[in-house]
């Protein structure tokens, strides 16, 4: 059978809210599309002075209530499928954290991992040559995502520069600090999944302290929740894992020592003290808390019923289909919704471009502060709306956003 596609779930998820709101056939054929794909050839002139073409994307999924806001990837087996459901992401989640944005999404289909740092610059300022006239500070604006660094943001902010002829710091978001870059972002996703975990064990009545935690994903958003984790709340990391399989240590793993080992090795296994796993044993340990923070659909209707955590933080995109989800409030498992539980980082980048039109900028406390008001606010909407509706948080959380959206549609006169 065939597996469902990422943005056939962000299609699933928006139908069964639809249906909660009762909301008209033509407000639904209007969401459940991307206003707008543009698709174009980047093409690379190589070290070696051959040139090659690569496709490259940006979708604006909608943006009635502002510009629209979402990462550029970089992958060999990036989709245009992938990316308009993370576009479709984008808006709720922008929508569900009340930020004055749209949602947008975008990637060349390429291997960075093979492309020298030149080659990689270039074809940076090349993408934006072509995108340039559909994105803009109050139009789209890119931030990094996966295999996208602050170093890339930098070539794609001052190439947007050059072609507008002046500084357009707000065009793209997640720069360095010293080029309009935010403090505190870098860390901004974990941080606001730190918060709403901290939301949830005060429902649960978990005491944190006490608690075990497995990480999936140790890069960008899943390593700092690791250690975050642990410097905050005093948790127990027991297991964490990457691409090449994870590691295990039920009397708790020496975080820093984790990350000094795959600084060096490329990977987390076979750090001192652990006992190798796999990726998907790692999701049916033994433990209080699985944070999600590598793939999409990596918890499916196979596995879901092997879930023994009381939480389950999605700091990935899409990390849980449609019928795992049900499975997983059968049987109790709180669920912290992606578009919730990750909306940390867009909200960074929302207070970066609020930085970059002031020309004010924050210390790290002031964002994380602004933050934590931001995830704590939209928490507790997800979960009172949840109770309300007799619906599980995933779905508290799409009520809460569509409704904002549709409410901004019929403001503006789109239905
Ligand atoms: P990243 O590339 O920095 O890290 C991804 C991690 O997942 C790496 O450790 C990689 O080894 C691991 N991984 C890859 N394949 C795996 C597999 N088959 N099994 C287990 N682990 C595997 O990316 P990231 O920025 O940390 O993003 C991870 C997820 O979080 C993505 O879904 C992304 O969209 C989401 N996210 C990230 C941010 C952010 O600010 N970084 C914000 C919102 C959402």
């Amino acid at each position: 059978m065939q597996q469902t596609t990422p943005f056939e779930m962000a299609q699933e998820q928006l139908y069964a809210c639809a249906e909660i709101l009762n909301l008209e056939d033509d407000v639904v054929r209007i969401l459940e599309e991307p206003m707008q794909q543009v698709q174009v050839s980047v093409p690379l002139k190589m070290d070696n002075g051959t040139t090659r073409v690569f496709p490259g994307f940006r979708i604006l999924y909608n943006n009635v209530l502002g510009p629209a806001k979402g990462g550029i990837r970089f992958h060999p087996e990036e989709t245009v499928d992938t990316i308009k459901a993370l576009s479709a992401w984008m808006t709720w989640k922008c929508a569900l954290l009340n930020l004055p944005l749209g949602g947008g999404k975008g990637g060349i289909i390429c291997n960075p991992k093979e492309l020298s740092e030149h080659e990689l610059e270039r074809l940076s300022r090349a993408y934006i040559d072509r995108i340039w006239k559909f994105i803009g500070p109050e139009v789209d604006i890119l931030a990094p995502d996966v295999y996208t660094t602050p170093e890339i943001m930098a070539w794609m902010m001052d190439e947007y520069s050059k072609i507008s002829g002046k500084n357009q710091f707000g065009v793209v978001t997640g720069k360095p600090v010293l080029v309009g870059g935010s403090a505190g972002r870098s860390v901004a996703t974990a941080m606001g999944g730190m918060y709403t975990i901290r939301e949830a064990s005060k429902e649960l009545d978990i005491d944190l302290s006490k608690t075990t935690i497995a990480v999936q994903g140790f890069g960008n958003a899943g390593a700092p929740a690791a250690r975050l984790s642990q410097e905050l709340f005093g948790a127990e990391i027991v297991a964490v894992s990457d691409s090449k399989g994870g590691i295990y240590n039920p009397d708790g793993l020496n975080v820093e020592q984790v990350i000094e080992h795959k600084a060096k090795t490329k990977s987390v296994i076979n750090a001192p003290n652990t006992k190798t796993i796999t990726n998907s044993e790692i999701l049916e340990l033994d433990v209080d808390i699985i944070i999600a923070a590598a793939l999409n659909n990596v918890i499916t209707k196979e596995n879901a019923g092997n879930i023994q955590a009381k939480v389950l933080a999605e700091l990935a995109n899409g990390p849980t289909t449609p019928e795992a989800d049900e499975i997983l409030l059968k049987n109790g498992v709180h669920v912290i919704p992606d578009i919730l539980c990750n909306a940390g980082g867009v909200t960074a980048s929302y207070f970066e471009m609020v930085q970059n039109r002031y020309m004010f900028y924050w210390t790290a406390e002031e964002v994380y502060q602004r933050l934590d008001k931001k995830m704590t606010t939209a928490y507790h909407e997800v979960l009172y709306t949840s109770k309300k509706y007799g619906v599980n948080m995933r779905m508290g959380a799409y009520v809460v956003a569509v409704s904002r959206v549709v409410d901004a549609m019929k403001l503006r006169g789109w239905v």
